[in-house]
């Protein structure tokens, strides 16, 4: 799969102000944004929706609503959950040139991940990866009773109990003791 994640706007920037493109992105989520935990093996996600590009006096806004399927590990048994996420985007991207006089501008906007190049590109990229980010659950549960592992053996005790005996409470063992006594 081919990332689709630039678009060159020399155009647009040339059209009158208020003037719109639509175009899709396309993107693997694992080369977005590989420190998004996703579980080993799982099928590649693909990022996609389509974007909007508009000239706006201060530059281009971009906005979309993209979505993908991530697996990610449960908190609690680390078995695989599938997480739907829907990424919103909504960004002013600046020109670094005029696009009349092909003069560099020194755009006010500090963040290079925000600026059109010098080629007239406009890169969601690390937009993305963040919008990505931001719209990952930090806590994923496969259900809300997961039992988890075991911390002794690691079994899931979802699939049943394991052999580990637990430690007897003492309370339960002076009542025990009474009990006894008093028979
Ligand atoms: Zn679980
Ligand atoms: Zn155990």
């Amino acid at each position: 799969m081919i990332d689709n994640l630039t678009f060159n706007v020399a155009q647009l920037l040339k059209d009158p102000v208020g003037a719109t493109r639509t175009g899709d992105v396309v993107a693997d989520v694992g080369h977005l944004a590989p420190e998004l935990q996703q579980v080993e093996d799982a099928p590649a996600a693909v990022l996609s929706g389509s974007v909007r590009l508009m000239h706006i006096n201060d530059g281009i806004l971009a906005q979309g609503m993209l979505h993908t399927q991530v697996m990610l590990p449960c908190a609690r048994c680390l078995n695989p959950v599938s997480v739907p996420l829907d990424v919103e985007l909504e960004e002013i991207f600046v020109p670094t040139i005029n696009i009349v006089t092909g003069k560099s501008i020194a755009p006010e906007e500090e963040d290079r991940a925000l600026w059109v190049d010098e080629n007239h590109i406009l890169d969601l990229r690390e937009v993305l990866r963040q919008d990505v980010m931001l719209a990952s659950p930090i806590h994923v549960l496969c259900r809300e009773d997961c039992q988890g592992l075991c911390p002794t053996c690691g079994q899931n005790l979802n699939e049943g109990p394991c052999d580990c005996q637990p430690e007897p409470d003492p309370r339960w063992a002076v009542l025990a003791a009474l009990l006894k006594n008093s028979e």
